[in-house]
């Protein structure tokens, strides 16, 4: 193992936040009880904004930037986890409050380990990601409504061709539902066919100016766009349908009202990555391990150094990165 290796390092110098590779050695790392070698992070929105600056992503300084890992327990003081386990990590505070994974090795809690499921290799969980794993979330909230069948009605994925949206639409295409992209790139069509969407509508259609209560087109949805988007969504779901939002990458606000849940009963779950407990956790990486081609997932998936980190940031926050891009901490 060597001395020291690179990680991506956010701090405050002379009062301004910077953002630069730094060599640290193991005894740089947190106290916590399990060392594990990263092979892969990715790069996620949040990850966008924390290596631009744009976001105040993290909540303490110094902070290594990254909020996801995959890659293989080295050191173990705790009885759960041996040497040569294969992990991934999602969230728990990475890149806010715990430093994360744009780094060779990092020092983590037992209890923010998941174990990596045979089905998929660490380069593989980093392509699904947290992006990926938070689609998932989304599907067994969907489920979890009950009143959602597959087959029946059109179920609307908005930023479709990010990477939530990506996975969800592969997720529910496998469970039978059919399902609508909402995307305003039109030239990813073709791509988000091979995924298994079957119908499209343009992001300027699902933005245009709509009453409270529009015609009712969608049974459920997975979003991760928010503001103008998750609100005429919602004015468009049908009587019982269920919306889960997890994501801001349209704006934070919701110009709506309260029409659609008090007169056609259409719920809006909320979906929370960071804080989702060990079993939601498993019941989502299963569901990845059952339901997700790994030859789609290739198709949705390029593999990039962490030297490129920063620029990559720019492009997500840009709304240009198509499907998910890994990140090679090597
Ligand atoms: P990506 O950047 O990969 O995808 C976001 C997609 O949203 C874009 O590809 C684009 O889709 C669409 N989009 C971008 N900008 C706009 C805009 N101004 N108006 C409308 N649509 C837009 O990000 P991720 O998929 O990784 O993340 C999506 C969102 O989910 C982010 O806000 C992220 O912070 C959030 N998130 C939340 C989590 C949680 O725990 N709640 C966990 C993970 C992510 P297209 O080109 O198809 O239109």
């Amino acid at each position: 193992m060597s001395d020291t290796f690179r990680a991506l390092v956010i701090d405050n110098v002379e009062g301004n936040q910077t953002v630069a590779f730094r060599d640290l050695s193991r005894s740089d790392l947190p106290d916590h009880d399990v060392l594990v070698e990263i092979a892969y992070s990715t790069l996620n929105y949040k990850d966008g904004l924390a290596v631009s600056g744009k976001g105040r992503i993290a909540r303490r300084l110094p902070m290594v930037a990254g909020i996801d890992l995959a890659g293989t327990v080295v050191e173990s003081r705790s009885a759960d986890w041996k040497v040569g386990d294969q992990v991934v990590v999602n969230g728990w505070g990475l890149s806010e409050t715990e430093w994360g994974g744009y780094s060779r090795f990092q020092r983590l809690k037992p209890e923010w380990l998941t174990r990596l499921p045979d089905a998929f290799t660490p380069l593989q969980a980093m392509a699904i990601g947290t992006a990926g794993y938070t689609a998932s979330l989304c599907v067994d909230a969907l489920e979890d409504w009950g009143r959602i069948q597959p087959g029946v009605g059109e179920v609307l994925v908005t930023g479709a061709a990010g990477g939530v949206g990506s996975v969800a639409i592969s997720l529910l295409a496998a469970r039978g539902y059919n399902v609508t992209a909402a995307t305003g790139r039109p030239e990813t069509h073709d791509f988000l066919r091979g995924l298994g969407a079957t119908n499209f509508i343009s992001r300027e259609d699902l933005l245009a100016k709509g009453g409270p209560l529009q015609k009712e087109r969608w049974t459920g949805g997975v979003d991760a766009v928010g503001s103008t988007i998750l609100a005429n969504a919602l004015a468009q779901t049908v009587r019982g349908g269920a919306i889960a939002c997890c994501g801001l990458a349209g704006g934070a606000d919701l110009p709506a009202t309260v029409l659609p849940h008090i007169l056609r009963s259409v719920a809006l779950i909320g979906v929370d990555s960071v804080m989702a407990s060990a079993s939601q956790r498993d019941r989502a990486w299963q569901r990845l391990a059952r339901d997700l081609d790994p030859g789609k997932l290739d198709t949705l998936t390029r593999v990039e150094p962490l030297s490129k980190i920063q620029a990559l940031g720019d492009e997500i926050l840009a709304g240009n990165v198509r499907g998910r891009v890994v990140i090679d901490v090597t």
